[in-house]
């Protein structure tokens, strides 16, 4: 599939806007036309449904160490500037830029690619942003430019080595930055917090300073207690948030993949530290499911565990489940969900300070005059388990997943073309999306085959009467045919019509999206029917 298509299909059909398009857009942000907002909604709401309120407290799911309770939370977007201080993102959440003198363009230094070449005497590392084939495609053709060469000439080009990352760079003075004409424009990497800043109320200055949340997470951290205190919780129990988070990413790139206004998905759960790694295991089985449930199976969609070197400091396991989404190079796989086991180290700083780690153990950062560097809440944010009598700082088990990338995932694997029998039987192209019905914008279209005989009025009823439980949609414009592709290119899985027939009596066609078969179904049963069907 060819992402250009799936591109233009999102802004065709209403899927996907580029942010403040007619003031020239915004990069890094994105809005959600009518189809999109539908299945956005329906993947959120998939997830609520499944982690939270279908979930059931009293049996163990298969896989579970045990029986175990879920609740929701929504926290606020701006929160008291020392929760981001206390969870080390004030310090430590930031990327290295460089800029470039003479384009103006900055650019992630992690993501600067190139190849050292040589020519007329001279070696030069020409950078790209690309990566794989077409990353070594463009480094050519930059090369050839700036040692004005023609293209007949290109074995006058000596190359050493690999695409390889800007970080293995040290001599920045030889380096041709991806938009640069001459050599040296890029300065050397700075680093770069990636949160937003604002102020709270009139204050102005250092005092009113406070940020857009990074993640959601911490909300839920802070509110570990309250939720205890206020809930009939018991440990092992998981709090789950979806909302919106805030990164200042350097280069938003590939549609909302990298985005700097996104929505996540996160579950924080808490369990005792003896259990932890079983409930690890549990949580990252379990997301990965939910995925291949929902239709994202096959090789491009894989878990990968991380090895003990790619580990925080405070982490027992982290895996990611990764899509091999098409803009990527071939081979390369992006990240959906991350699942961590955390330790106690999120209610530990919140509860001590900031943490560092010293040898084996975390303690208290300390600032010069010994004091903690960013002192904590000093609240006990312990359990009491009053059937054990024990009191324990849990350990954290964190699913954390992307709404929008979830989202692109899913329209990515969705789209697909085939050669499908028109309205004459003549064989044409179709474009259609194979969206799980759980996840399509619509579920069911209702068409009158013509708009006489009576037959608007019977559609129109129906319609009415399914329109109470799913959403719908009614179409009486141009040919049959015609309405059945623009339902494909939506994504809706079944189509409804009212023909000569059900006049007769009282049937209508189903006709499935993907298999194009179609049958006939009581008028009558036709609620009852979907309801199954989208089940
Ligand atoms: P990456 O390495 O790709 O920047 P991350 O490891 O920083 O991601 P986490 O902090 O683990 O991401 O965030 C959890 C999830 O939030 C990610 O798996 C992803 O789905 C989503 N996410 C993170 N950053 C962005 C972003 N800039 N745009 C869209 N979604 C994002």
């Amino acid at each position: 599939m060819e992402m250009d298509k799936l591109v233009s299909l999102c802004k065709r059909r209403g899927f996907l806007f580029q942010s403040s398009e007619i003031y020239g857009g915004l990069n890094g942000f994105w809005d959600y036309g009518p189809l999109g907002v539908e299945l956005k909604r329906n993947l959120k709401e998939a997830w609520w449904r499944d982690m939270v309120k279908a979930h059931d407290d009293l049996h163990a799911p298969a896989g579970a160490p045990r029986p175990y309770e879920m609740v929701g939370l929504d926290c606020s977007i701006i929160m008291h500037p020392q929760v981001w201080k206390c969870s080390g993102h004030y310090d430590l959440f930031h990327d290295f830029m460089v800029d470039c003198r003479e384009s103006k363009k900055r650019y992630r230094h992690d993501q600067v690619n190139g190849r050292w070449v040589e020519a007329k005497g001279k070696r030069v590392f020409a950078a790209v942003q690309e990566g794989g084939e077409e990353g070594e495609k463009l480094a050519e053709q930059r090369a050839l430019k700036f040692f004005n060469l023609r293209a007949k000439n290109a074995d006058e080009l000596k190359w050493d080595g690999p695409l390889v990352s800007l970080t293995t760079v040290q001599d920045f003075a030889r380096v041709l930055g991806p938009d640069a004409k001459e050599l040296g424009t890029l300065t050397p990497p700075r680093e770069f917090n990636l949160m937003f800043k604002t102020y709270v109320g009139a204050l102005s200055g250092e005092e009113g300073a406070a940020f857009l949340r990074p993640e959601t997470a911490q909300g839920i951290f802070v509110n570990f207690k309250n939720v205890c205190d206020s809930g009939r919780v018991r440990i092992p129990f998981g709090i789950a948030q979806i909302g919106k988070s805030f990164r200042n990413e350097i280069t938003p790139r590939n549609f909302t993949f990298r985005s700097r206004e996104f929505e996540q998905m996160e579950i924080e759960f808490f369990c005792h530290p003896d259990e932890s790694v079983a409930w690890y295991r549990y949580w990252r089985d379990r997301r990965f499911r939910w995925y291949t449930d929902l239709g994202l199976a096959g090789e491009r969609l894989r878990l990968r565990e991380h090895h003990a070197d790619e580990l925080s400091h405070y982490s027992r396991g982290t895996a990611d489940i990764e899509y091999a989404f098409p803009f990527l190079p071939p081979g390369d796989f992006g990240e959906l969900e991350g699942i961590a086991h955390r330790g106690d180290f999120d209610l530990r700083s919140h509860m001590e300070g900031k943490l560092v780690k010293q040898g084996d153990a975390l303690v208290v950062e300390q600032g010069p005059d010994g004091k903690p560097k960013h002192r904590g809440s000093g609240k006990d944010l312990r359990y009491f388990d009053d059937v054990k009598k024990e009191r324990y700082l849990p350990h954290v088990i964190e699913p954390s997943a992307g709404a929008d990338r979830g989202t692109l995932a899913f329209l990515c694997e969705a789209y697909r073309e085939d050669t499908a029998p028109d309205e004459n039987g003549k064989p044409t192209e179709r474009v259609y999306l194979k969206l799980h019905p759980r996840l399509a914008p619509i579920k069911a279209a209702v068409f009158p085959l013509v708009n006489k005989d009576g037959m608007p009025d019977v559609a129109q009823r129906l319609y009415l009467e399914l329109k109470r439980d799913f959403n719908v949609f009614y179409d009486d414009g141009g040919a049959v045919g015609r309405r059945y592709r623009r339902q494909d290119e939506a994504g809706t899985p079944y189509c409804l019509t009212i023909d000569g027939q059900t006049l007769q009596d009282q049937t209508v066609t189903i006709r499935d999206r993907d298999t194009l078969q179609q049958r006939r179904l009581p008028l009558n049963g036709v609620a009852e029917e979907l309801r199954k069907l989208l089940r």
